[in-house]
């Protein structure tokens, strides 16, 4: 049985609280795309943790925790957040490293950063951590697997077919200092030794789990909007955070997927360049931006002040509709207990029609949000444990985005910790 956990819009939905949460009565969590890039914010028995390449399964000794084979492995990341969590009284996670999972070179994060200077006010918003250029050298077949860490030969000759190319970039394009062979190898051997242990064949050892009626939860990271095909490109990432991309990524059947839990918060929050059509500004998104998350709304692997808007009903219900949602889980929703009323965005604005299907990028720069506003229940809810306890212009919210995004809310999240949630 393959649950999967993702987001609904442009990340930083709350997937980290959810994971966490459903990671304890899961025996599997598998992280199957993206890096060191996004960040989950986990609050738990052991203080609040920001997750960015480790699964959020690691706070449970029961669970096994996978990187798979799509992720953007950057070794010495996940070192030091093993490291950064096990310092704070976590006990050491079961972990497991796919062998064909591909490794962040040094000068992936150096080829971003230059690249993002080069381009300047066109830069895309990328975090710096290396992921495309990485996922450029996956797809054109000059990056290196795990499994070929363990073989110098194999190695060397790998990073030599790609450094002519990376040389000749860096000399000429962007006038900074070559990489030497030699001391990559060096480098990348030492930082192998360090994982061997935990390196598998996790494709065979997930299908085998799924066999024995193990329960296998996949972690999305971002959200649907960032998605290559499907989402805001050029402002999106470089691998899929979509579901279906889970099977893929992960290593199981697509036969095996039951659940798709698609998380969205009860407001936006969007990071990064790229059109965003409920984007506030002025006083009113400050406040919502002091009021979000657990602590404001700043990125969790960058600090960067999120943009904020009210919920976007367009762009939502097309998130759920790529994930292929089987139920939506709706977080934050406490954080909105200070208004009077609550706009909801039910339509953009485009060359003077009103359209509900979110559109392509062109189309989607030119939008304005068309609002419809809902009563708010001006109560702090946090502390509520059953669903039938909000007040009803609350529970008339979450009916009303329920309606919108056309399918079922089961979990309400009214706070960051584990055990902050209300099932309907
Ligand atoms: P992820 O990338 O989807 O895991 O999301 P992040 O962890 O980056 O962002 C979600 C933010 O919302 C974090 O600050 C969480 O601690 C916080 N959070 C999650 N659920 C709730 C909730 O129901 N209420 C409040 N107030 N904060 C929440």
């Amino acid at each position: 049985m393959v649950r999967t956990i993702v987001g609904a819009n442009w990340g930083d939905e709350g997937k980290g609280k959810v994971t966490d949460m459903l990671a304890e009565s899961s025996d599997v969590v598998v992280r199957f795309q993206g890096g060191a890039n996004a960040g989950h914010t986990i609050i738990n028995q052991y203080g609040k943790f920001a997750l960015h390449l480790l699964p959020s399964g690691v706070f449970h000794q029961n669970v096994v925790n996978i990187i798979g084979p799509g992720v953007a492995l950057n070794i010495e990341a996940l070192i030091s957040e093993l490291e950064s969590i096990t310092s704070r009284g976590v006990p050491m996670p079961k972990l497991l490293i796919s062998d064909r999972c591909q490794v962040m070179l040094p000068y992936h994060i150096d080829f971003d950063k230059f690249e993002e200077e080069r381009l300047g006010k066109s830069a895309f918003g990328s975090t710096k951590s290396g992921i495309a250029p990485f996922y450029s050298d996956k797809f054109a077949k000059v990056g290196i697997q795990v499994c070929q860490l363990y073989d110098e030969e194999i190695l060397r000759q790998r990073l030599e077919i790609a450094l002519v190319k990376k040389n000749c970039l860096l000399e000429h394009l962007y006038h900074k200092p070559q990489v030497d062979v030699d001391a990559m190898v060096a480098h990348l051997h030492q930082l192998a030794e360090k994982i061997r242990p935990m390196v598998c064949d996790t494709t065979l050892y997930l299908h085998k789990a799924n066999k024995e009626g193990k329960v296998i939860l996949l972690e999305g990271q971002l959200g649907s909007l960032r998605d290559p095909d499907h989402g805001i490109y050029p402002y999106t990432t470089s691998s899929s955070p979509l579901a279906g991309f889970g099977c893929v990524g992960a290593g199981v059947s697509p036969r095996d997927m039951t659940d798709i839990y698609c998380v969205t918060k009860a407001y936006s929050s969007c990071v990064g360049a790229g059109p965003f059509v409920v984007r506030l500004e002025g006083e009113e998104g400050d406040e919502l931006r002091r009021r979000g998350g657990d602590a404001g709304e700043f990125g969790a692997t960058t600090g960067r002040a999120r943009d904020v808007g009210w919920f976007d009903a367009v762009a939502t219900r097309y998130g759920v509709m790529v994930q292929g949602a089987t139920e939506v889980v709706l977080t934050n929703l406490d954080v909105l207990g200070y208004l009077d009323e609550i706009p909801v965005c039910v339509g953009y604005e485009v060359d003077g029609q009103v359209i509900t299907d979110f559109p392509a990028t062109p189309t989607l720069m030119r939008c304005k949000p068309v609002y419809e506003k809902l009563p708010g229940w001006k109560t702090d809810i946090r502390g509520v444990r059953n669903y039938a306890d909000l007040p009803e212009n609350c529970r008339k919210y979450v009916e009303f985005i329920e309606a919108q995004c056309g399918v079922p809310i089961r979990m309400v999240s009214n706070g960051p910790k584990r055990e902050e949630i209300l099932y309907r």
